[in-house]
């Protein structure tokens, strides 16, 4: 497989960093994940933001600009011999030796790969899945995509342990998000998400959901969701780049709604799958 190191593409089991990559050492870095459909990455314009967005968080300058990151990318997928892909994207502050303050003139690690794009499978929508809570207890700049993921891991870990798919986090008894997702709900028709804060990650398709909500006409409140309005509600959804809209349909043990994907789940998740197709595979 070819991954992109350094400015130069070359096969995986070449492509090799110091022991005393900062990323390795403090996971002090950022990342990205763009999902591509037949060779096309997408919303791109829109990760790339989020990823300037999450190099200011940590004070280290962009390497490329947006059309050298365009073309990067674009040449790596060419490079694949799959057509849908998950394009991983790393930045971090370079090699030095270990001591906290940044280092000077040191240049990053850039590295990217691409591997097969794995989306929910069509009986996992059909049935939904289970989710457990925790309390959120992440440090307070969550809107940064950092690959110092191990509060994620732990909390992500406590759903997996129960044979779950998502732990969805609750800070203060409000909702955040999931460990590697969003998360919406509805209540009587109106679907209610939290809005964009330093205390989630606002996801790529937490932001098409909200579009393809408005378009369409869906009664939509983006405030802030309580813990009650969580464990009462009539659907709960997880959304993310490769689960897309998934339907939690058992929280803590206990069934959400019916206990079975809602209909504002299977709409959402029918026009997200047009979407796509329009705008993708045209
Ligand atoms: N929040 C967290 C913590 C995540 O890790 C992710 C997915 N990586 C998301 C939200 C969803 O983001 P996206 O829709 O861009 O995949």
């Amino acid at each position: 497989m070819s991954v992109f190191l350094n400015g130069r593409f070359l096969p995986d089991a070449e492509a090799t960093i110091s022991v005393f990559d900062r990323g390795f050492v403090f996971g002090d870095g950022v990342y990205e994940l763009v999902p591509v459909y037949s060779r096309q990455p997408f919303r791109i314009d829109d990760h790339l933001r989020r990823l300037q967005t999450s190099l200011d968080g940590i004070r280290l300058a962009n390497p490329y600009g947006m059309n050298g990151w365009r073309d990067l990318i674009l040449q790596l997928i060419e490079m694949q011999d799959f057509a849908d892909q998950s394009v991983y994207i790393q930045v971090t502050r370079g090699v030095a030796p270990r001591d906290h303050p940044f280092p000077r003139g040191v240049p990053p690690t850039v590295f990217m790969f691409a591997q097969p794009l794995v989306t929910a499978s069509t009986e996992l929508k059909r049935t939904g899945v289970c989710a457990v809570t925790a309390v959120d207890n992440r440090w307070s700049r969550c809107n940064i995509k950092a690959i110092s993921l191990l509060a994620n891991i732990l909390l992500r870990q406590q759903a997996v342990d129960a044979g779950c798919a998502e732990t969805v986090l609750l800070r203060d008894g409000w909702l955040t998000e999931g460990a590697a997702s969003n998360i919406f709900v509805v209540i009587n028709g109106v679907l209610l998400a939290p809005p964009p804060s330093n205390l989630m990650l606002t996801g790529i398709t937490y932001d098409v959901v909200l579009e393809l909500a408005a378009s369409h006409g869906f009664p939509l409140e983006v405030r802030p969701v309580s813990e009650a309005e969580v464990r009462s509600a009539d659907e709960v959804w997880m959304t993310s780049s490769t689960k897309e809209i998934m339907a939690i349909v058992k929280l803590d043990g206990i069934a959400v709604g019916a206990g079975v994907p809602g209909p504002l789940a299977q709409q959402m998740d029918g026009l997200y799958q047009t979407f796509k197709q329009q705008v993708m595979r045209a």
